[in-house]
């Protein structure tokens, strides 16, 4: 499969702080990848890097095979961006704010109203940014990075000020983008709505790589326990006969059992034994958030 994207031994350094520092990606066509980090993790930079609106200062940046500095204006029409701060123009409407745009990029003018219909702003066509909410200013945001058709699509947390059924919608449009072929950077801190709908996550955690992969092999990596979840109305007498186990008591009473994952049908056997003392029995493997913790969260003080 054709890279969509390669850094190797990425270094950028600012004149009082190294952003990113010797990372190495190398992301396949047609995915739709997290990018995931703390603030400041260098998310941010990755991507401007990625578009050539910095130069790195040490590495290599290739973007769907080509040095992104070194591009003519036409190949850009292959990349969409939405920046994490989207500021327009109050004063055009948002249709002209996207006919504005297109011209930039070279787009199809034409396409602007089905894009502007694609991302619920038909209605609102005609009125002026001004009177737009953070909603709609970031679903213009959205419209403006899918001109021209991307093949390689930087979403810079995208998803910030929309509500629960337009981050659905939004992650609709991403799914059928991604159909089509298209890759799919996006970045974001809430790991939830993430961990469904995209293929892999790369960690970045202060400059370096601390992961990356598909959430199952990152699972896997990190070998994080499974938890177990014993529902019952009688822990004070089911938690001493779970002995030699870790058990922690939630605020509900339920006791939640943590053990490795190679051990988890031996711990339901024991579970099962307790007869009817136990109600119900829930199995929660390690979810995106868990993963992120174990890699990503906190500064790294290694001393350098
Ligand atoms: P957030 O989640 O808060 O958006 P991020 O992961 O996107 O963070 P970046 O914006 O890439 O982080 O910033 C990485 C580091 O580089 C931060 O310490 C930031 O202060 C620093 N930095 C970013 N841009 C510049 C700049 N133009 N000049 C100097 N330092 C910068």
């Amino acid at each position: 499969m054709t890279a969509a994207l390669q850094v190797e031994t990425l270094v950028k350094q600012y004149p009082r702080h190294r952003a990113l520092d010797g990372v190495t990606l190398d992301l396949p066509a047609g995915m739709c990848v997290a990018l995931l980090g703390h603030n400041g993790a260098g998310k941010t930079t990755l991507m401007k890097l990625l578009l050539g609106l910095i130069r790195p200062t040490a590495g290599r940046v290739r973007v769907l095979g080509e040095d992104p500095a070194q591009v003519p204006p036409a190949f850009r029409r292959q990349l969409g961006f939405l920046p994490e701060n989207v500021v327009f123009h109050d004063e055009l409407t948002g249709r002209d704010t996207l006919l504005f745009y297109a011209r930039l990029k070279g787009a199809d003018p034409r396409r602007c109203i089905d894009l502007l219909e694609r991302v619920g702003l038909a209605q609102a066509a005609a009125e002026r940014v001004k009177t737009y909410s953070k909603g709609m200013r970031q679903r213009l945001g959205l419209a403006q990075a899918l001109l021209g058709q991307p093949r390689l699509l930087l979403l810079d947390e995208p998803t910030t000020g929309l509500d629960p059924l337009l981050r659905q919608e939004f992650y609709r449009i991403l799914q059928e983008l991604r159909a089509a072929g298209a890759t799919v950077l996006l970045s974001s801190h809430v790991l939830t709505e993430l961990e469904a709908r995209t293929d892999q996550a790369v960690i970045l955690r202060s400059g370096r790589l601390a992961a990356w992969g598909t959430l199952d092999a990152l699972r896997q990596r990190a070998d994080l326990p499974v938890c177990l979840r014993v529902v019952t109305a009688d822990p004070d007498g089911v938690e001493p006969r779970l002995d030699g186990l870790s058990t922690t008591r939630a605020i509900d009473g339920t006791l939640e059992v943590r053990c490795p994952v190679t051990d988890k049908m031996a711990v339901l056997r024991r579970i099962v034994q307790l007869g009817p003392a136990v109600t119900d029995v829930e199995i929660r493997l390690p979810d995106l958030n868990d993963v992120y913790r174990h890699f990503g969260h906190g500064p790294v003080f290694d001393g350098d």
